[in-house]
């Protein structure tokens, strides 16, 4: 039996270690980042992050925020070719290109006649090839065929969490390889299989196999606060995919409901009598895309030899995206300060980490 003895890191065991800096305030850096390719011509500019292709964030209303802030959209595979292609035709219209749209596509023989009839309406170049798990032979095969048939587009496939198989994606084709397992918000696959990887330790071996190929690496999955996109971006991630960060939105899918609740306070009454105070919360509703919940939806039930691997959540209601998505941004500006870096692309080459036991204060509340 072979065992691993390095440690393996998460976000949360790793903190930036502030430098001296040239950089006198955060309007000084740039975070929009040039970003050219492997094997697709493309050249394409934005800030490297991009929202899930998941039924509750990989929605067109989603995408249209996101653009105006130059962020990345994967939509998610349950749209079907007719409303992709009128989707991107309105989009090009509004925002010139589709350059920050990704359509995805799993494996199957559906996934690939859909994907056709949308690359032939070439209004769209970026490809997301996603499985759960990304060393079945099946996707480095898909992977070829469709390289094969677009040798212009550009594609990002995955999931893995090793070098090899970083290594194994980029060599058949692929520009960005997505990485992670099992770190995702509501993903339950390290409950039920045991298989996963810490994801900081993913990310910096990832990015570091990849970009010796020529190749580029999408964390994905994992991250719950800015700063713990700073810190993916500082161990080598080109890109970020984010779940949950972006969920519960108003531009989020999933359904918004009303719960009650009695609080604390009582008001004591003229007559004596006590009255509680009644409040209303929003929430909407999160799902794993292998979630009993997601199965049931897309596929009208789970097939008897698969079990779920993603949970359905409630998360309160957050309003409009805007403001998490300034709060994203000031935070990857702020942290390319404190270490000195002025163009994202520089942010590994500035980064030195603190390996913690404790990275927050919680004494008042996690928030
Ligand atoms: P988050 O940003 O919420 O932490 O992670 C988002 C990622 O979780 C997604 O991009 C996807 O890779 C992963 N994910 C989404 N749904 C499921 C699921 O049902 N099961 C598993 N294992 N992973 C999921």
């Amino acid at each position: 039996m072979r065992i691993y003895d390095d440690i393996q890191l998460d976000y949360q065991d790793v903190l930036l270690r502030p430098k001296r800096s040239t950089l006198a305030s955060r309007s000084q850096v740039d975070i929009i980042r040039e970003y050219n390719f492997k094997w697709s011509p493309a050249s394409v500019k934005g800030t490297g992050i991009i929202a899930a292709n998941m039924a509750t964030t990989g929605t067109m209303e989603m995408a249209r925020v996101l653009q105006k802030h130059n962020l990345f959209s994967a939509l998610h595979k349950h749209y079907d070719a007719k409303e992709l292609i009128n989707f991107l035709k309105n989009n090009k219209e509004q925002f010139g290109n589709n350059d920050l749209i990704f359509i995805s596509s799993g494996v199957g023989q559906a996934d690939y006649a859909k994907l056709e009839e949308v690359m032939q309406s070439k209004l769209i170049n970026n490809i997301c090839i996603d499985v759960a798990n990304g060393y079945s032979p099946y996707l480095i095969q898909y992977v070829k065929k469709v390289r094969q048939a677009w040798p212009e587009a550009l594609i990002m496939a995955g999931n893995v969490v090793t070098g090899d198989m970083t290594e194994d994606l980029i060599l058949s084709g692929v520009d960005i390889v997505k990485v992670g397992i099992g770190p995702g918000s509501v993903c339950t696959t390290r409950k039920l299989t045991g298989v996963g990887r810490p994801q900081f330790s993913t990310v910096i071996e990832c990015a570091d196999a990849a970009h010796g190929v020529g190749g580029m690496i999408c964390a994905d999955g994992g991250c719950t606060v800015p700063g713990d996109i700073c810190k993916s971006l500082c161990a080598g991630a080109d890109f970020v995919m984010l779940g949950g960060m972006l969920a519960g939105h108003e531009e989020s899918g999933g359904e918004l409901s009303s719960k009650f609740f009695k609080t604390d306070e009582v008001t004591l009454e003229e007559n004596g009598e006590v009255s509680y105070e009644i409040k209303e919360k929003q929430f909407k509703k999160f799902y794993g895309m292998s979630s009993d919940y997601a199965q049931e939806k897309f596929y009208g039930g789970m097939k008897n030899y698969r079990a779920s691997e993603g949970k359905v959540v409630e998360i309160p209601f957050r309003g409009p995206l805007e403001h998490t998505l300034l709060s994203i941004l000031g935070g990857i500006r702020s942290a390319m300060t404190y270490i000195g870096a002025k163009r994202i692309k520089d942010m590994p080459k500035c980064a030195t980490f603190y390996r913690v036991n404790r990275q927050l204060n919680n004494i008042f509340g996690a928030e």
